[in-house]
């Protein structure tokens, strides 16, 4: 029996994939066939050129064929050993060596040959490739430039070519996701024709045309998004004015000096919510460069002209941080702030939203548990987001509906360089503090490897001993086959076996929300002395005693996103540090770290982690699984975004309504994948 595929066709549809592997491709974000078109290869492998063992050069990356002579796991336990193979080709012989493979052992055999690709190191006269992707070479083995997609545990490129090519078979009836007149105009390759050549570029000018077309789109799209948004936000309507409350009396409170980049930025404020036009404002500065202040300083004025202000955090741990620190600047004022998040009990519940409807609560602290249905303000008019990056737009512009155009505060810490600031967010005002408060102390960052990586434990473990605390933080939650680097579970067991007298804690995204509170928690009261975990804690809280930020394969993070880490150490008077464990040091991997090492400007690193690495690490998307852009740069590719962002201003000028039935896919697409999701997080 055989069925009709279709872009619709649940990928078990097609043989070979059975619920297990579904399961799998599910956790990539693909369900049915169709979905597959849009996760383009991660990088190619040029079949057209295998290359002789003997004519491999230093740092390339190459496709060997070579037959298996040697096969052996290195010593260590369990799935950590290393597996190394020698593979001899009509030429030379190669070492091929695998890291943290143990349940790789089986998978060669002596005497069978099988195609390598990966990155070459030549030393000394002897060839080692590491950790390449392989495929036995006795079966039907394929030609041309072949995709290598980003793979999960229990998926083999096979497979995930198998369901790719079944894809492009139908690629087809993919229908065009751009107006035509804009294709015409910017001369792009039809959807079809990018699609193919993307996944299997058939030469190099097919592929660049593939690419472009894509590039293209991705950029006009997040324009176009944003465009719209902005005008569903209601920028430049009529708001709300404060001309009544004013700042000084909560400035004097006090008991220090706004830094000159504070006094700016509060002063960017001020004009604005004496405005009668609604206030967006984006407010960027570095950890720890007095943002609350100032969003506090906002809060007191807009209750002392009579209105009610909220503040929306990302965390529970950070909402009850804000709130108890709100309470205690507040103090001196009749000032009455109430809390509320998804952990409340029923009753407190509503007693809170009973006295926030009729006006006794002035400001509403909390997490997304405040643009819920039922939270009803008597006079909103200052809704402020902290971190802002870690809410959907859609999150963002439902906080607002909760008051008559009330005015808009967003806050980030993640510094975004004015290149990429004026087209991203060119429908918001930035106001930056870039400037820390006077007498911190700068935090000492030093690099390690594999081979010292012992003498950066020894440094913890002695501060440890000093009763301070600390964080070690790993790219990856578990050990897997297809990631190479520590993994937060294994560090977890490691510590925990070697060093049995100390209080270490766990802690990841897969845990459930409970848990992870409770080991902030315990972590911030001092219970446990070092927390182990994945970036979960770069939003996070504020522990004075942690004094040492240990990162594990530091290469694999983005530099914005170390600087982030990094600030979470400092926080209180004693001296602290930033331990960054390179697990690869090639040139780019030292480089980074001497920026982290030399700078502590948030400003100037991201500025760099743009330069060395793309925007995609910038602003996390990766880390959050957001499609928005997974080919475009919009630094790289400026030229494009300029025209892109042209033309989608035009056609968003030319059918304001987006009634024209000709660009109906279009529309569809971006309301279902951007307006209507909460995937825009700019
Ligand atoms: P951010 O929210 O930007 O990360 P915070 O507002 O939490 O930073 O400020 C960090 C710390 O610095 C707080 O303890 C705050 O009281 C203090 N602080 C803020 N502004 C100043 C200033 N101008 N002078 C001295 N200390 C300040
Ligand atoms: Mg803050």
């Amino acid at each position: 029996m055989s069925t009709i595929l279709s872009l619709e066709s649940n990928i078990t549809e097609i043989k070979g994939i059975g619920p297990k592997k579904a399961e799998a491709f599910g956790r990539l974000g693909i369900f049915c066939i169709g979905d597959f078109l849009r996760n383009y290869p991660r990088e190619y492998e040029d079949m057209r050129n295998v290359k002789l063992i003997a004519g491999l050069k230093d740092g390339e990356k190459a496709v060997v064929e070579g037959t298996v002579v040697f096969n052996a796991l290195g010593r260590g336990y369990g799935r950590k050993r290393t597996l190394h193979l020698s593979v001899l080709d009509k030429s030379a012989k190669m070492e091929v060596l695998f890291f943290m493979a143990g349940f790789m052992a089986k998978q060669f055999k002596n005497g069978s040959k099988y195609r390598f690709f990966g990155k070459v190191k030549v030393e000394n006269g002897s060839v080692t490739m590491f950790h390449p992707s392989y495929e036995p070479a006795d079966s039907d083995l394929e030609t041309g430039i072949l995709p290598v997609y980003s793979s999960t545990r229990g998926l083999s490129q096979k497979d995930l070519r198998r369901v790719s090519k079944q894809a492009l078979l139908l690629a087809a009836d993919y229908p065009e996701q751009l107006p035509l007149d804009v294709i015409e105009k910017a001369k792009l390759a039809p959807i079809a024709f990018a699609l193919e050549n993307i996944h299997y570029p058939t030469d190099t000018d097919a592929y660049k045309a593939a690419r472009y077309r894509l590039v293209f789109e991705e950029l006009f799209d997040l324009r176009f998004a944003l465009k719209l948004s902005a005008s569903r936000f209601g920028f430049g309507r009529q708001g709300v004015s404060f001309k009544k409350g004013d700042f000084s009396p909560f400035i004097k409170s006090l008991g220090y000096n706004l830094t000159s980049a504070q006094e700016r930025a509060l002063r960017e404020i001020e004009s604005d919510m004496n405005s009668e036009l609604a206030m967006n404002r984006l407010l960027q500065g570095d950890v720890g460069s007095g943002k609350t202040i100032i969003a506090e300083a906002a809060l007191y004025k807009a209750v002392k002209a009579g209105y009610q202000g909220v503040f929306m955090a990302p965390t529970e741990i950070l909402a009850s941080q804000h709130f108890e620190s709100f309470t205690k600047d507040f103090e001196a004022f009749d000032i009455n702030i109430g809390y509320l998040s998804g952990s409340l009990g029923a009753k407190d519940k509503r007693e809170v939203l009973e006295k926030l409807k009729s006006g006794e609560i002035d400001i509403l602290i909390g997490t997304h548990a405040l643009i819920s249905g039922n939270v009803e303000f008597r006079k909103l008019g200052l809704a402020i987001t902290d971190e802002q990056h870690r809410f959907g737009v859609n999150q963002r512009k439902k906080l607002g509906d909760k008051g008559d155009n009330p005015d808009v505060l967003v806050m980030t810490a993640t510094p975004i360089p004015r290149t990429l600031a004026v087209v991203l967010y060119s429908d918001l005002d930035i106001s930056i503090i870039d400037e820390l408060p006077p007498g911190r102390q700068a935090i000492i960052t030093n690099r390690f490897n594999e081979q010292n990586r012992d003498s950066a434990y020894d440094k913890l473990l002695s501060e440890i001993e000093k009763g301070r605390q600390a964080y070690i933080v790993a790219p990856f939650i578990e050990d897997s086959e297809s990631l190479q680097g520590y993994s937060a579970e294994s560090l977890y067991e490691e510590f925990t076996r070697t060093y049995p007298g100390i209080k270490a804690g766990l802690l990841h995204g897969e845990m459930k929300q409970a848990e992870k509170d409770e080991c902030m928690r315990a972590f911030s009261a001092g219970e446990i002395s070092v927390l182990i975990s994945t970036v979960v804690i770069e939003v996070g809280i504020n522990v004075p005693n942690a004094t040492v930020m240990l990162i594990e394969n530091a290469e694999r993070f983005g530099l914005a996103q170390l600087h982030q880490l990094r600030g979470r150490v400092g926080r209180g008077c004693e001296q602290s540090y930033c331990f960054l464990v390179l697990g690869d040091e090639s040139e780019i991997a030292l480089s980074r770290a001497e920026i982290m090492c030399q700078s502590r400007d948030g400003f100037y690193i991201a500025e760099k982690d743009l330069e060395l690495r793309g925007p995609g690490e910038l602003f996390g998307y990766r880390q959050h699984g957001l499609p928005q852009l997974q080919l475009a740069d919009p630094v790289k590719h400026s030229s494009v975004l300029k025209l892109a962002s042209d033309m989608a201003d035009l056609l968003y000028e030319n059918d304001p309504e987006q009634s024209n039935p000709d660009n109906k896919v279009f529309y569809d697409r971006i309301y279902k994948d951007y307006v209507n999701s909460d995937k825009l997080v700019l």
